[in-house]
């Protein structure tokens, strides 16, 4: 099956004609970004007293073809004018020599004023009326309840060349309904789900035909809620590649916007010729919100969902949802009690795994030059007892390393050791007495945005030298107080991105069958972070 065409339309605001050069500058900017139309909101700029004749200039020195909005207040837009002055725009610029491949008019508009009719019949008598009608439905609330006889009417109307819905998702399920009416769609068909759970339906339009989607200019100003940008989906998500046959992937968590993942793997995918994508999907945080929303995911054989990373706070959630469905899980996964993997067979049937317990035995293994097996017998200290410590632990142990767990709470250091067994644990006094051969930890402290991100986990007195390594399992910033500490001190210091970029290679290679590109992985970061820079 070949790329469907869908349209990446960049959104623009205009609020008047003072910004008529800078914002079509803009405009020229996204169409060398890649976007294939614009779309022009004159909801402000035609309550100017020369409005009309600003529009028509803004559509005569467009970069590319587009689609003229002047959304009313009452669906959300800012125009707030006399609804003759609206018709009487639309007349101008559909009377114009250059004129916009679309107009986009509310179908409550079109239904509730014959004038709209009456102006577009007359339109066509003059010429031959090139420019087609997006007929259109927005919530910015929620799924309309009456939304399928809405998308009937517009159907129906012979007039309506486009037919357009938009809602606010309530969870990620609201896409797989956009998806479902896309696939079913007897006309060209927008259908996007605005907010932070909608981002899904705005990347996979060119997976179920949509006519287009929008993007907007830059970041600081989208023109609805949960737009990403046009280099965002052009280059993060490599929009132009993305087809019918695309398999889905993405990062579970609450929040899930903030996560590196769509940016190394989607690079990844790219380096590697593997037809996926790879999508933040945020998930509210209890397990029913879970259960649902990835099992109704998997079970959309049309999504073709083939893997998912999981992190805070569904990783215990993932290992429930697995074993009660029936999935494979990896034999030490049970031990752990979390796991980061969720892979997805063609059939529906699924595994589970932790990554993260192998990528921190690989990270050391790698760091120190040595073999798996010249870890015998040295003498780790974990710092802290959740997921992390437990994946790492379970990893060193099976390495045959001796390990110390260090944690604040001693009862849950207590169940570390009592699930995993050859565990010991101590009190953080021993921090300063006793010299370990590696440090790792497993807490928060140090990660911008956590509980003490000032903070080192170690005691200042801790015995590090140059015979010892200190690992961090926090990755932003790279360079934490702890790292910075151990360093200081002559240290060996392998950082949280070092484990991060493993762990997410583990995944990369379950999902494709390719070892994940960790070059491709770091490059990837690297221009993401000069870019985030320079805006
Ligand atoms: P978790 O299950 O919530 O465990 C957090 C641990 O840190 C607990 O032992 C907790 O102690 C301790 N802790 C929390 N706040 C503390 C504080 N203020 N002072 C002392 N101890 C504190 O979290 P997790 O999933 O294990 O994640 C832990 C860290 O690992 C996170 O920063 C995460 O980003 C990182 N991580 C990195 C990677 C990677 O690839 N680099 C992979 C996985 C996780 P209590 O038991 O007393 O609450």
């Amino acid at each position: 099956m070949g790329r469907c065409m869908t349209l990446i339309a960049a959104s623009i605001a205009v609020e008047s004609a003072a910004e008529l050069d800078s914002v079509l500058d803009r405009a020229g900017e996204c169409v060398r970004a890649g976007a294939t139309m614009i779309e022009w909101r004159v909801d402000e700029l035609a309550l100017e007293t020369d409005g009309i004749r600003s529009t028509l200039e803004l559509v005569r020195r467009s970069p590319a073809p587009c689609i003229l909005a002047c959304r009313p207040a009452w669906e959300g837009g800012e125009y707030g004018g006399e609804e003759a002055h609206r018709v009487a725009l639309f007349e101008a610029v559909l009377a114009a020599d250059q004129r916009p491949r679309y107009i986009d008019l509310e179908l409550k508009a079109w239904r509730g004023n014959p004038a709209w009719r009456t102006m577009i019949r007359a339109c066509e008598l003059r010429r031959d009326l090139t420019t087609g009608l997006m007929l259109s439905v927005h919530d910015f609330r929620s799924r309309p309840a009456d939304l399928l006889q809405r998308m009937e009417a517009m159907v129906l109307e012979p007039r309506c060349a486009v037919v357009k819905l938009a809602w606010q998702a309530r969870s990620l399920r609201d896409n797989l309904e956009a998806f479902e009416l896309l696939a079913a769609r007897q006309k060209p068909m927008i259908a996007l789900c605005m907010g932070r759970f909608g981002v899904m339906s705005r990347v996979l339009a060119p997976k179920f035909g949509g006519l287009l989607t929008y993007a907007a200019a830059d970041s600081a100003s989208p023109t609805a809620p949960g737009q990403l940008t046009v280099p965002e989906l052009v280059r993060t998500y490599r929009f132009a590649q993305l087809g019918h046959r695309t398999r889905v992937y993405g990062v579970i968590g609450w929040p899930a916007e903030h996560s590196l993942g769509p940016v190394i793997h989607n690079a990844g995918f790219d380096a590697v010729g593997h037809d996926g994508v790879y999508l933040p999907l945020p998930v509210p945080p209890e397990y029913e919100h879970f259960k649902a929303t990835v099992g109704a995911m998997i079970d959309d054989s049309r999504l073709s969902l083939r893997g998912a990373s999981v992190t805070i706070p569904h990783k215990e959630n993932l290992l429930r949802f697995v074993r009660d469905r029936g999935g494979r899980l990896d034999e030490c996964v049970e031990r752990i009690g979390a796991v980061n993997t969720l892979v997805v067979g063609s059939a529906g049937g699924m595994a589970c795994l932790n990554t993260d317990s192998t990528a921190a035995v690989e990270a050391l293994c790698a760091n120190l030059d040595v073999e798996r097996s010249d870890l015998m017998d040295k003498e780790a200290a974990i710092l802290g007892a959740g997921g992390a410590a437990r994946a790492v632990a379970a990893a060193l142990l099976e390495a045959g390393v001796k390990v110390t767990v260090f944690n604040r709470t001693p009862q849950r250091a207590e169940e570390l050791r009592d699930q995993m067994g050859g565990v010991a644990i101590a009190d953080r006094k021993a921090l300063s007495r006793r010299r370990f051969d590696v440090y790792v930890n497993c807490t928060p402290l140090g990660m911008s945005g956590g509980p003490a991100p000032d903070q080192s986990p170690l005691p200042p007195d801790a015995p590090l030298d140059d015979s010892v390594t200190v690992m961090d399992t926090v990755y932003a910033p790279q360079r934490t107080p702890l790292i910075c500490e151990a360093e200081s001190r002559g240290a060996r210091v392998i950082t949280g991105m070092d484990m991060f970029l493993r762990q997410a290679a583990g995944q990369f290679e379950q999902w494709t069958g390719v070892p994940g590109p960790i070059e491709t992985f770091k490059t990837a970061i690297r221009s993401h972070n000069a870019a985030a820079g320079a805006n």
